[in-house]
């Protein structure tokens, strides 16, 4: 089977600083052979292609664990939230943003809320080969109560939530909702469990009761796929964290109590502080909570919670593509080395997904997805940040940039 060499590299491995001089081999899908530190000989054999990479960075392709793929200037279409547009078209609206985000490095995205269920579909069409594509965790319609923040439609149009949205009230309807929800195809559910970043609902105020918390998490649990919620108070948090839920996206309110229990129950954390930030010149209350969550990020870092990245791309005036101001605002607005920042990108998004045997480092026998960068992110996360990697490989192929000339062993 034909060999790749990439000879000359500079290795971030997921978990160590960089190693200059290293050698990767990467047969089919898969790495075969790392061996780091300078001097390493490539056999010369004609089924061997070797590059040169010249010192530029070889890296985990990263994941992204909070995208909404059918968002596109969401807020602006006089029409109930996800239901903007026919189904088809937004399924090619979710394939284009995940394609922006593969060519920005992201081999991996899991979804967050779509509209009209057709992410279950785009993730078939790449897994069939019909389209290229990310590896793909996808959601499906977000769950709450009614006449929670998202619950847009008026009363009197006569017609229920649909879009984005599926009502549920009480635990069985939760139950219903989620099984429905597995049927549909998502393999991760999204709850709308608060009001709060970004959400018109104060963020005081929790939409679902435990009963229906406990049920929807429950049950996700039996059909084995992940459950996340839109929390954003304390009080909600920690029932969250108690009741089991995978992953909290946002929590505005983190605290040494949350990163306390979030250690404990190894449960995962989104925290989007990009959005936020941006919009923080129209919000002023923003900026206090931001400054909280720049001052509170490190310490939950360093007690080892398992922070992602990710966050609410396609909202309006913030949009898909923009992804490198996360990096920059988690490294130099809460002051956390890139290294950390990369190793949430890359071992903690695998091991969301429950693979981090086969992804999330550069390591004999896992999955080649990889990234080629011009420039060491490690110490100036700019170049990853502020510029598409040279190459993305996805299974040892090329799905996005191209590979420096290659010489044939
Ligand atoms: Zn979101």
């Amino acid at each position: 089977m034909q060999r790749l060499v990439l000879t000359n590299a500079s290795l971030l491995d997921g978990e160590h600083p960089v190693v200059a001089g290293s050698t990767i081999v990467i047969e089919g899908e898969r790495i075969v052979e790392v061996t780091s530190g300078p001097g390493v000989p490539v056999p010369g054999r004609d089924d061997y292609t070797i590059i040169d990479l010249a010192g530029r960075t070889v890296m985990p392709g990263m994941g992204t664990c909070h995208f909404h793929s059918t968002y596109h200037e969401l807020g602006t279409e006089p029409a109930p939230y996800g239901s903007e547009h026919p189904p088809a078209y937004l399924a090619l609206l979710s394939h284009t943003n995940l394609m922006t985000a593969l060519r920005c490095g992201y081999t991996t995205v899991v979804g967050a809320g779509a509209g009209q269920d057709v992410e279950p579909g785009v993730k078939e069409a790449i897994e069939h080969g019909l389209v290229p594509g990310p590896r793909f965790v996808p959601c499906g319609r977000e769950l709450s109560t009614t006449g929670h923040a998202n619950d847009a439609v008026p009363w009197y149009w006569g017609m229920p939530a649909a879009g984005a949205v599926r009502i549920c009230d009480g635990p069985d309807a939760f139950r219903l909702g989620v099984r429905e929800q597995v049927k549909l195809g998502a393999e991760i559910i999204k709850l709308f469990v608060t009001g709060g970043h970004g959400v018109m609902a104060p963020k005081a105020r929790t939409e679902m009761t435990a009963d229906e918390l406990g049920a929807a998490i429950d049950t996700a649990h039996e059909r084995g796929v992940l459950i996340r919620g839109h929390l954003t108070n304390k009080k909600a948090i920690m029932l969250a964290i108690e009741l089991g839920i995978d992953i909290i996206d946002h929590c505005d309110d983190m605290d040494r109590e949350i990163i306390d229990a979030c250690v404990a129950t190894n449960t995962f954390v989104v925290p989007s502080i990009y959005f936020p930030k941006v919009f923080a010149p129209f919000f002023p209350d923003n900026e206090a909570e931001l400054a909280r969550m720049y001052e509170i990020l490190p310490e939950a870092e360093a007690a080892g919670v398992r922070l992602l990245l990710g966050d609410d791309y396609g909202a309006m005036g913030f949009p898909h593509g923009s992804y490198g101001g996360e990096l920059h605002s988690y490294v130099e607005d809460a002051g956390i080395a890139a290294l950390s920042v990369l190793r949430w990108a890359t071992v903690n998004a695998a091991h969301l997904l429950g693979r981090g045997d086969e992804l999330g480092t550069v390591e004999a026998g896992k999955l080649a997805d990889i990234l080629i960068v011009d420039g060491d992110p490690s110490r100036d996360i700019g170049v990853l940040a502020d510029r598409e990697p040279v190459a993305v490989l996805k299974g040892g192929q090329v799905v996005a940039g191209c590979l420096p000339t290659a010489s044939t062993g």
